[in-house]
């Protein structure tokens, strides 16, 4: 009895030493695939000032808070990986001017202008999603078909969403938005998850989901890239 006993803590501790290096490996593996210093990617959090997006149930489930929220941590990340990070916003303000008689369209126009001015690889624009249909939710990537790199990255990034996330998207999908189309620069826009299904707002509201997330974002964009 003893020695079965002991023979299965061994079996258990070999088992725990193999699991420890894999996932040093792995980690290994990113660490030393990094050479991004000349690579930069806008983030852009999606809505801001008087558009606050969308909105669910719970308290500060809202999307123009979210969004940033989202959009800081993708940027810590990124940054952690040597990649050179410009944010359209960096608080809850939209970024219309005052004066301006359309702010919405404003507000889009001042986006264009900081990615085309940031002479970007890449923009990562970064929202939460809604639907009347409660059910519905999951993590969603979605690209400009005219641009293979945005096709590409919404798909690397779907890939590891599918891997990382529950209830994630089966697929990426076509997107006919203003970040997408308005400059040749590639743009993925990522709907991180629904406010309107119950469960998903809980999870989109905790920090380790945040974490989770902008995590498989930047494997998504990793593998992309490599
Ligand atoms: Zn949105």
């Amino acid at each position: 009895m003893f020695l079965v006993l002991k023979r299965k803590i061994l079996i258990i501790s070999l088992c725990i030493l193999i699991l420890l290096v894999s996932v040093i490996s792995v980690t290994a593996v990113k660490v030393s695939s990094t050479p991004k210093a000349n690579y930069t990617i806008v983030i852009d959090a999606g809505h801001g000032g008087i558009d606050p997006g969308c909105e669910g149930n719970l308290e500060n489930s809202n999307e123009r808070i979210l969004n940033l929220e989202y959009a800081k941590t993708l940027k810590s990340y990124l940054t952690l990986y040597g990649f050179h990070v410009v944010m359209t916003r960096i608080n809850t303000d939209g970024l219309y001017s005052a004066l301006a008689t359309n702010k919405k369209k404003d507000d889009m126009q001042k986006r264009k202008e900081i990615i085309e001015k940031s002479n970007a690889d890449l923009v990562i624009s970064i929202h939460m999603n809604s639907y009347s249909l409660k059910s519905v939710r999951g993590a969603q990537a979605f690209y400009n078909p005219e641009n293979e790199i945005s096709k590409n990255l919404a798909n690397s990034i779907q890939e590891q969403f599918l891997k990382d996330l529950p209830k994630a998207k089966k697929t990426s999908s076509v997107g006919d938005y203003y970040i997408l189309n308005c400059t040749n620069i590639p743009a993925v826009i990522i709907e991180c998850g629904f406010l309107s299904n119950y469960e998903e707002e809980k999870l989109l509201l905790s920090s380790e989901y945040k974490d989770k997330v902008c995590y498989s974002i930047l494997c998504g964009v990793l593998k992309y890239l490599n």
